[in-house]
């Protein structure tokens, strides 16, 4: 190329901005000393990928923790990726889990904030003129290099063996075109894309310093990348350096996969006269695969769990999703919840230099331990309110029991809550149905399978017993006095000690006596506090089960 202007106005006649007109329309960030810009700069393809909301979380308390900003781009250049509304559902998992940004896309079709638009397809001007610019000086040009051409040429390298893959150098046959050949291609119409004009040397290496990883030492980039498509919409590697420049970004946090790039990102913002932001190229989030056993990305078409609306859909709540992908995020924020288990998750001091480079392992049992704790910490009412919340949306039959049985709820819900020690076993509000069934006629099951050192007609027999003397009045101490007064006379011990030291003189002691009632009114070997549910329960039911279930075992 030899005149570089007269080309830049051939090939984009309709821009007539400078990159200057952008810098005055998107001035730096008045921001305090120290304060960091971030972004999450997902496709809208309507989906949300823990891994998505693992990275946007990073990107939320790097802007936080720093008094910075952080904002939502929605990169839609790829139209293979995008679906008509793929935005909603990406903002909607965002809100769910209380992550919000402080400008960018806010819904299909609205965003705020003074740096936008935030949707690259909104853009194009600002990438035209600065590809333009970059003809200008020489550092980009036409490439009018066909399909069939560039199948050649990868043949060509595949048979020279070549190291380096791509349009470059001595393969690159547009970088030296002349003036008049440019012309006259255009002038016949010839689709052309727009490439970098590389200046890499392939013996030269340049270092990168990325915040999770260190120092990554890499090839500098010597290929001659698209800029614009042939429809003159951007790649991602030219619309992001553009949108990072002018969205004023200071770290550039994206997933892993992006690093072999990153030589080729540096030398675009080089060439544009940008300056190179910070990168921080965070883990991905992998799980243990249950057929081979061996790490794998968690993913979108084999994992149910790898979407973030799973977590809603299944009554999960939001605070265990969170404080899990904060475990992975940084290994001391146990540490730091156990010294703090009060305070607001969102204050807790994350430190991209403390992120795992290896892989952040996702492990569902993990997760649903800290989710039952989470429901543990919660009051009764809580429990009763949320999980009513999740039924109305998910369960209309449920959620319809809930209601009219508010009172019985909220009961069952209380049992071994509070104090030191409470029960850990609700990890979903979904499962609240099926953890307490037996108080509700509609959903009970029951299940007298009894545990194998238990005789059927001992069942039957203290079943019996047990009614003769049962009273709904009774306080726990009554309560516990009777189980045990009911011990001796069916040969079962009162005294578990007493039946560890000589379990053949007994047929069982008072906890297997306690279990053949509970299997009657609950169809349960394990619930919590048996007096208590047999008051929720209540006399009638409390009788009406107990002769069921004798029934049952002497027939
Ligand atoms: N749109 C890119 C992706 O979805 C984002 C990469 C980045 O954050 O720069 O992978």
């Amino acid at each position: 190329m030899e005149n570089t202007q007269k080309i830049a106005d051939l090939l984009f006649p309709h821009i007539q901005k400078t990159p200057a007109d952008f810098e005055a329309m998107y001035p730096p960030r008045n921001l305090p000393e120290g304060a960091r810009v971030t972004r999450f700069a997902p496709s809208p393809t309507g989906y949300l990928h823990v891994g998505g909301l693992f990275g946007a979380l990073t990107d939320y308390m790097v802007a936080r923790l720093s008094n910075g900003v952080t904002y939502l781009r929605i990169e839609d250049t790829d139209k293979k990726r995008e679906i008509e509304d793929g935005v909603s559902a990406i903002l909607e998992g965002f809100q769910t889990f209380g992550i919000a940004f402080d400008e960018g896309v806010t819904g299909f079709g609205t965003e705020s904030g003074a740096y936008g638009p935030y949707t690259q397809s909104k853009r194009v001007e600002l990438y035209q003129t600065i590809a333009k610019d970059l003809v200008v000086r020489g550092l980009a040009y036409p490439c009018f290099c066909t399909a069939d051409e560039l199948a050649a040429l990868r043949d060509k390298q595949e048979k020279d063996g070549a190291l380096i893959r791509g349009y470059f150098g001595k393969y690159a046959k547009c970088r030296d075109l002349t003036d008049a050949e440019i012309e006259e291609n255009i002038k016949c119409g010839k689709p052309y894309v727009l490439r970098f004009r590389s200046d890499g040397d392939e013996n030269k290496r340049i270092m990168v310093e990325d915040m999770v990883r260190g120092k990554i030492e890499m090839p500098e980039n010597i290929i001659d990348e698209v800029l614009l498509k042939s429809d003159g919409v951007p790649t991602y590697h030219f619309a992001h350096v553009c949108d990072d420049h002018f969205m004023r970004t200071t770290h550039i946090i994206r997933g892993e996969e992006w690093i072999p790039s990153t030589a080729k990102h540096i030398a675009l913002f080089k060439a544009c006269g940008f300056r190179v932001p910070k990168y921080a190229h965070t883990p991905q989030v992998l799980k243990i695969d249950e057929q081979d056993g061996t790490k794998r990305k968690l993913s979108k078409r084999k994992d149910p769990e790898a979407a973030v609306s799973y977590f809603a859909e299944n009554g999960y709540p939001k605070e265990a999703l969170l404080e899990y992908l904060m475990t992975l995020l940084n290994s001391n924020f146990e540490d730091w919840r156990r010294a703090n288990p009060e305070a607001d998750i969102f204050t807790f001091p994350f430190n991209l230099k403390k992120m795992s480079a290896s892989g952040a392992l996702f492990d569902m049992a993990k997760l649903r331990d800290i989710s039952k704790t989470v429901i543990s910490k919660m009051i009764a009412e809580e429990v009763y309110t949320r999980a009513l919340a999740w039924a109305e949306e998910y369960d209309a039959v449920y959620a319809e029991i809930l209601k009219t049985n508010r009172e019985k709820a909220v009961g069952m819900l209380s049992l071994d809550r509070g104090g030191k020690k409470p029960r850990k076993d609700i990890a979903a509000f979904s499962e609240v149905k099926g953890y307490f069934s037996y108080m509700y006629p509609e959903l009970y099951q029951k299940d007298y399978t009894l545990p194998e050192n238990i005789a059927k007609a001992d069942a039957a027999k203290i079943l019996k017993d047990y009614a003769s003397v049962y009273s709904a009045s009774d306080d726990k101490d009554a309560w516990f006095e009777k189980i045990k007064a009911l011990c001796a006379p069916n040969g079962f011990t009162p005294n578990v000690k007493e039946y560890k030291a000589n379990p053949e003189a007994f047929k069982g002691h008072v906890g297997d006596v306690s279990t053949v009632i509970r299997i009657a009114v609950t169809g349960r070997q394990n619930t919590p506090d048996l007096c208590t549910i047999l008051q929720l329960l209540g006399e009638e039911t409390v009788q009406a089960r107990l002769a069921d279930a004798a029934a049952f075992y002497q027939a």
